[in-house]
């Protein structure tokens, strides 16, 4: 693998760039305390401000460059991704700590969402309607905004980048990016990738810092688009400033997705799902199982037993030792948040299945790892069936029927993902229509979003504000509508009125 430099700088419209500031943070492994990834600049309005000024002048050329042609940039970019795939996994769970398999699987996402997106540039459709009056047509067409601000979360940082990249760019659009201090070098090797596609100079731009820097990139009057990623509690002070300004405004924010098992599930299953939902990635997708909604039946006492069972022999440690199935979590103050969660659950009455504890000893000493964690007896009410954890902690809690359930699993704020596990067609059904969430699975876990046109990601409630990454859907972000009316009669026709 190739050695990464220690001191990035950030990436202005495709130069390295010292900040102004001459202020630096560390950013470290979360599976070895001791090693240092690298220092990043913390950024400031001068840098800011010289990023959007070369944006600026880079929209006028990209947005009047054929979409096609746009596209040859993404399809590059992805032949590109496919080549460094190994070594891009490699730096992603470096810095997030998801096991390699996983990261592999993100960078596969990159890969996909690149090549959908430049299919798109052959599409990018408006419409055509008809006029009421004679020798008049109408045809409404989506055109870029200008610059977009995208500031993403930690946990998927090539991923999610792709997903506001990729739409954002082949519409016409030119972007800014700031990845989150807790996984900064997966964004800077995308955009670099895209400058080494042909991107030309100055469509698009990294620059490293926290949320103070974030909020001078909400806050800067012309970047138009802001397209956030990250919890609830941010999104909601980046809305109002966008509010306020009149920003289009993407928020993809926080979840408390569960899994229904009802009583005619495949128990087989339902454990995989389960385990997959509730522990892959250690439980930090914003899409992770948090909840099993369990039927009460012959066999669901038993079922949490074996769930524990099977959770106990799941293997944590270093994501990049493939005979290791959960990573560490992303820091030592995440984890204590994340115990923090299980000993209040204890303390309401919740029964640990298994788990509960932060590793030490070994290896784990070195990181930040918790024990996949199981807690029963949780009441619908109880912060652990509410809050989003985000870590490895699955609350079980007990319902006597399908309506309860689906009460239940309804019972929250957020509404990104949910499931069910059932046989029956038609439970299935009524699930998928009265469940409150942006994404339903029937007999697969919240987890596992595909890349593709009519595969939309993104949740209902206090999970964003309708936008959604994925899909065509996610085209509307980036594009404004413009309606055209032509007239071929030669004469004054008037609307309503002739
Ligand atoms: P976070 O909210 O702490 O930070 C997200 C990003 O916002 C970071 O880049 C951060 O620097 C920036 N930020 C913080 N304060 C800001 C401000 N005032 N103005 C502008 N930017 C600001 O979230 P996190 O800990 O990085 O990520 C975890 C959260 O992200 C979880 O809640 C998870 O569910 C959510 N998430 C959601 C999705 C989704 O698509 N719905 C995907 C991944 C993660």
């Amino acid at each position: 693998m190739q050695t990464m430099t220690k001191t990035y700088k950030n990436l202005v419209g495709g130069v390295q760039k010292e900040s102004s500031s001459n202020d630096f943070f560390e950013k470290y492994n979360p599976a070895d305390k001791n090693e240092l990834l690298g220092k990043f600049p913390k950024s400031n309005q001068k840098d800011l401000d010289e990023a959007v000024n070369q944006a600026k002048k880079a929209f006028e050329i990209w947005k009047n460059t054929p979409a096609p042609k746009r596209a040859e940039v993404l399809y590059k970019a992805a032949q590109i991704t496919l080549e460094q795939k190994e070594e891009l996994a490699q730096i992603l769970t470096k810095e997030a700590g998801k096991p390699l398999v996983e990261a592999r699987g993100e960078i596969q996402e990159v890969i996909d969402t690149y090549m959908f997106f430049a299919g798109e540039g052959r599409r990018i459709y408006g419409l055509t309607g008809q006029s009421e009056l004679h020798n008049k047509s109408i045809i409404t067409i989506r055109q870029p905004i200008g610059i977009c601000g995208l500031i993403s979360a930690w946990n998927f940082p090539s991923a999610v980048p792709s997903w506001k990249i990729a739409p954002a760019l082949i519409t016409g659009n030119v972007v800014i990016l700031k990845p989150s201090k807790d996984a900064p070098m997966s964004g800077y090797r995308l955009v670099e990738n895209l400058y080494k596609a042909g991107l030309p100079e100055g469509c698009a731009s990294i620059l490293f810092g926290s949320g103070d820097f974030g909020d001078l990139i909400v806050r800067h009057p012309d970047i138009k688009v802001i397209s956030i990623t990250g919890s609830t509690e941010v999104g909601k002070m980046v809305y109002e400033t966008c509010g306020r300004m009149l920003k289009k405004c993407a928020l993809e924010l926080g979840g408390k997705n569960a899994i229904i098992g009802l009583e005619d599930a495949n128990q087989d299953l339902l454990l995989e799902g389960v385990l997959w939902g509730a522990f892959g990635t250690a439980g930090q997708r914003c899409t992770s199982t948090s909840r099993l909604i369990l039927q009460k039946s012959s066999w669901s006492e038993r079922f949490v037993e074996r769930l524990a069972n099977a959770a106990k022999k799941l293997v944590v440690g270093n994501g990049l030792n493939e005979k290791n199935q959960i990573g560490p979590v992303i820091t030592a103050s995440h984890m204590q948040s994340i115990h923090g969660f299980t000993e209040r659950a204890i303390k309401e009455g919740g029964k640990v299945m298994c788990g509960g504890k932060i590793l030490t000893g070994g290896e784990y000493d070195k990181g930040n790892f918790y024990e996949p964690t199981i807690i029963s007896s949780i009441k619908p009410n109880m912060e652990l069936a509410c809050s989003e954890v985000f870590g490895p902690v699955l609350a079980v809690i007990e319902v006597k029927d399908f309506e309860e359930a689906i009460k239940v699993a309804n019972n929250t704020e957020y509404g990104l993902s949910l499931s069910i596990y059932t046989k029956d067609i038609t439970l299935a059904m009524q699930a998928a229509n009265r469940l409150e969430s942006g994404i339903v699975y029937i007999n697969a876990p919240t987890i596992g979003a595909e890349c593709g046109g009519a595969a939309a990601f993104g949740g209902w409630k206090d999970t964003g504000n309708g936008s959604r990454e994925g899909g065509v859907m996610a085209l509307d972000t980036y594009t404004q509508y413009k309606t055209i009316y032509i007239d071929y009669s030669n004469k004054l026709q008037r609307a309503q009125i002739d």
